[in-house]
């Protein structure tokens, strides 16, 4: 049997070849719509990736859901001979941010080295990229351990559907890569802000604030109050931030509101600032600045942080076999949420922005650097062969 370094070797050289064919999976993937609402447009998406996985004999288990898009996991077994530290994930979503009728008003182009067309970057390269790193492996199989790669349809919306099954997939695992689009700097991303959103309903007793104002019991300033305590919880030195970005109520000039509402977006670094910001937010609801009004808050979405101390050990690992391959990469730190935070608050270590380097997602000029699809594909590939010997979990 082979040593896994000349697995490694036959793995990158077999990527080495794959350029022309990746750019052709790329140029499908992206001409299908695939809105996160869009599930035609999402199972589409799957339905080519199955076929793709499948006629290289590779086992994929499709989960059908009602309403969200379908989920897919391909498997690849391992021999057994590594069972101690669990299988590896790679993961992508399948869902674009852009309106099913996209593709026919502005499919894939390209232009050089560049790759245009909506979510060419977030995130179809990076299924591509999966799907590749997949098929390289395969090829070597089988490996000391299972390799499982997930494709979600939800996430540019908080994963409603796929945060289940992407917390079943990761459990038991010792390593995860999610190939959202490398930075520009082609650094990849070792942490990331969690992100949590929610509505606030005040309902108070409406009057006419000519007739009978003191009757009255105003939602509006009830909400207004609240407001100006959540925007307070901002604090740019521990990267925690609170938004109010919608505000509605009232029902005429002149009857005091009887109803008012708002949506709140925040973010935080780490699950103990999240958990001390919900605190926060619900004693603030709670309180009754306007007798008479009464205030209730649910979260509508939210996703966790990815702790920079969950990419470490991963990263390190990356960053040794990208400098094998020619390319230097540091780890970056970015506001924006992804699945990524999911596992990494499992407590397995994470690692995001695997994907081809791509830049002004979710805009018409959205793009994807073509010449980076091979070595990235490599870099993921090479440090998935690299994880035989056990990666230490951080400490939760
Ligand atoms: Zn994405």
């Amino acid at each position: 049997m082979a040593s896994l370094n000349e697995i490694g070797t036959m793995a990158r050289a077999w990527l080495t070849d794959q350029h022309d064919a990746m750019v052709e999976c790329l140029e499908t993937l992206v001409n299908i719509d695939s809105n996160s609402h869009d599930k035609v447009g999402t199972d589409a998406v799957a339905d080519v990736i199955v076929e793709w996985l499948e006629a290289d004999g590779i086992e994929v288990i499709r989960t059908p859901r009602a309403q969200a898009g379908d989920i897919l996991e391909a498997r690849l077994e391992g021999d057994g001979s590594d069972t101690a530290h669990g299988h590896v994930l790679m993961m992508g979503h399948r869902d674009t941010v852009f309106p099913t009728g996209t593709v026919v008003k502005r499919g894939y182009t390209q232009q050089g080295d560049t790759g245009y067309g909506p979510g060419v970057a977030d995130m179809k390269s990076g299924l591509v990229l999966n799907i590749f790193v997949l098929r390289a492996l395969k090829r070597l199989a089988p490996l000391p351990f299972p390799v499982r790669v997930l494709f979600t349809a939800d996430e540019e919306i908080g994963s409603p559907d796929g945060s289940a099954f992407i917390r079943e997939a990761a459990t038991g695992a010792r390593a995860v890569f999610n190939a959202e689009p490398g930075r520009i700097s082609g650094n990849v991303v070792t942490g990331r802000k969690g992100g949590a959103a929610f509505l606030i309903e005040v309902t108070g007793r409406a009057a006419h604030s000519g007739v009978s104002h003191a009757d009255g019991a105003s939602a509006i300033e009830a909400l207004a109050r609240k407001i100006v305590k959540l925007h307070a919880l901002t604090d740019y030195a521990t990267g925690v931030t609170t938004n109010v970005g919608l505000i509605e109520g009232g029902v005429s000039r002149n009857t005091v509101a009887p109803a008012a509402s708002a949506q709140l977006d925040t973010r935080f670094v780490t699950n103990e600032q999240r958990v001390a910001l919900m605190g926060a937010i619900e004693a603030i609801v709670a309180e009754e600045e306007v007798p008479g009004t009464r205030a209730t808050v649910r979260q509508t979405s939210g996703f966790l942080p990815m702790e920079p101390r969950m990419s470490e050990v991963l990263f390190a690992r990356y960053r040794a076999q990208a400098a094998a391959l020619g390319f230097d990469v540091e780890g970056e730190f970015t506001g924006g949420c992804s699945d990524a935070g999911t596992t990494a608050s499992m407590g397995i270590p994470t690692l995001c922005g695997t994907g081809p380097v791509g830049a002004k997602m979710h805009t018409d000029d959205e793009y994807c650097r073509l010449e980076t699809l091979v070595p990235r594909a490599q870099a993921v590939a090479m440090t998935v062969l690299s994880l035989t010997s056990s990666v230490r979990r951080p400490t939760q």
